[in-house]
């Protein structure tokens, strides 16, 4: 299958290009389109075709369920029943946005969608090129990130490229993305409100509207035993290719533990990788030998840092990097979205220096 790149301006989007995107997805084909969050890999939610397809074009487990994007707060009572006191009041305060409801499904969404489940994910996306290709789309569009599954969600088309070229009809190119991290998933389905992954809203954003917000405990926690409540949080993820180390410490205690580990890296032969901040990336530039040094941007700026992490992760794999070392960051607000994808990625080998 050849793959068309899209180009798409975002301040005057082809309305032509979306309608073809559109079509597509309607005949049951395949498109990758950018959101404010990750691009996402999209196909019609209310088809079980297009469901497989998602599947197969991502080598993702089909028990993994995909999140149903919309483009009108209306339509969700298509999909979802009841539609509680909680999910209004969450989607007046961050919708359109980068949240993820968790909802009882109706008829009309098929269990290939939801991954056999009863309940459906639902988001309504803030990205205007994302509303307007929803809206062509037929309104309903299933839509995981556009990765080969475990690989770095991708954030620029380019990477969409790498890991679905022949795989989909089209991909629109509308640049990088503004968070660069998933969607934050809340389950409305229990007792509680529950944060089944952590994202740029955060628990505390959520809790100035509902009282009170459980946080899923598998979500930082490396040794907890319990079966994280998202499928999807339950497989190896955001994985580079090469064995990512977290040290944590004092700052000058991390760069000390780091310069180390990268010279013994380095004499053994290893492709070295360091994920620095502004703040610290002279003095690993100074001492550590290591091939590769990349900042995330300033600690103090959560955002950048959260938009860069998926690109330099993917970077390290271009550039066959066979280990890496990366600083820690505050697991409060944002900073929890973002040490939770950090965790996953280094599949949770933490040092403490
Ligand atoms: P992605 O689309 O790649 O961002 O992944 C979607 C995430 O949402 C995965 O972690 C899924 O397991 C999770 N998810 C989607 N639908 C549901 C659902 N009905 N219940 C629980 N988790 C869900
Ligand atoms: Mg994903």
């Amino acid at each position: 299958m050849k793959t068309v790149l899209e180009t798409i301006d975002r301040e005057r989007p082809d309305a032509e290009a979306l309608r073809r995107a559109g079509e597509i997805i309607r005949r049951g084909g395949l498109v990758a389109f950018p959101t404010e969050t990750v691009y996402g890999l999209g196909g019609d939610a209310l088809n079980p075709e297009s469901s497989r397809k998602i599947y197969a074009a991502k080598g993702r487990p089909s028990d993994n369920p995909l999140i149903v994007h919309i483009c009108r707060w209306e339509d969700i009572y298509q999909i979802a029943e009841p539609v509680t006191e909680a999910a209004c009041r969450l989607a007046k305060a961050f919708w359109p946005g980068p949240l993820t409801m968790i909802l009882n499904k109706k008829e009309l969404v098929p269990r290939e969608t939801t991954g056999g489940l009863d309940t459906v994910a639902v988001r309504f996306p803030s990205d205007p090129v994302a509303q307007a290709f929803i809206r062509e789309a037929g309104g309903f569009v299933a839509a995981p990130s556009a990765n080969t599954s475990g690989r770095p969600s991708p954030t620029l088309a380019r990477y969409v490229q790498e890991d679905m070229d022949g795989r989909i009809e089209m991909i629109l190119d509308g640049g990088e993305v503004g968070i660069g991290l998933e969607s934050t998933i809340v389950d409305l389905t229990g007792e509680e409100p529950m944060i089944l992954r952590p994202g740029f809203v955060t628990q505390g954003m959520l809790e100035s509207v509902l009282e009170h917000v459980e946080t899923d405990r598998t979500i930082l926690d490396a040794d907890c035993r319990l079966r994280p409540k998202a499928p999807g949080m339950r497989y190896r993820h955001y994985a580079p290719r090469g064995q990512l180390t977290i040290v944590e410490g004092s700052q000058e205690a991390v760069i000390a533990g780091i310069c180390d580990r990268s010279r013994q890296a380095k004499a053994k032969g290893q492709r070295v990788g360091i994920i620095a901040t502004d703040e610290t990336a002279a003095f690993y530039r100074a001492d550590s030998g290591a091939d590769r040094i990349k900042s995330v941007g300033s600690r103090a700026d959560e955002a950048a840092v959260g938009r860069s992490l998926y690109r330099i992760l993917r970077e390290f794999d271009d550039e066959e990097t066979d280990v890496m070392f990366s600083e820690s960051f505050s697991d409060s607000g944002f900073g929890q979205a973002i040490m939770n994808r950090l965790l996953k990625a280094a599949g949770h080998h933490v040092e403490q220096v």
